[in-house]
């Protein structure tokens, strides 16, 4: 198990998914990913994670964007007035 290179591919799974290895770098490790269903399932795990994440960072922005409180604001004004 230890020498598969499994500690390497699920210590660089978060840099591969995120595209900050090099060519050079993931090469390997998305070799290893085929071959190896452990790290595979690891990173179909990495993969929702990011996208929860990627998620929950659009709503909280879409939830507090600018534009909207702006309009929000405009609407308030051509009411009154
Ligand atoms: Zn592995």
């Amino acid at each position: 198990m230890s020498d598969c290179g499994c500690e390497k591919a699920k210590a660089n799974l978060y840099e591969l998914l995120r595209g900050e290895l090099c060519a050079e770098e993931s090469a390997p490790i998305r070799e290893h990913l085929e071959n190896c269903p452990g790290c595979r399932d690891e990173e179909t795990v990495c993969i929702r994670l990011t996208e929860v994440v990627r998620r929950a960072c659009e709503e909280e922005r879409e939830n507090c964007a600018p534009e909207d409180l702006r309009d929000a604001i405009l609407r308030g004004l051509r009411v009154e007035s």
